[in-house]
């Protein structure tokens, strides 16, 4: 099964729920893959306005 990915912060997620704005707002149809292992030094953070740690999606329709 394909992983979903959140459309409010694109974490990328096995379930419907995404844990960090805890909402059902997961898409499976997302491109992309970036993985963020310190939000406060990573540009592609910075540009994707990402603040956690994680493995996120760079496009979710
Ligand atoms: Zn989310």
């Amino acid at each position: 099964m394909k992983e979903k990915a959140c459309k409010n912060c694109r974490l990328i997620i096995a379930d419907n729920l995404c844990p960090e704005c805890k909402t059902m707002s997961a898409s499976d149809d997302w491109i992309g893959e970036v993985i963020i292992f310190d939000s406060s030094t990573s540009k592609i953070a910075k540009i994707m306005t990402i603040e956690k740690p994680g493995r996120y999606a760079l496009r979710v329709r």
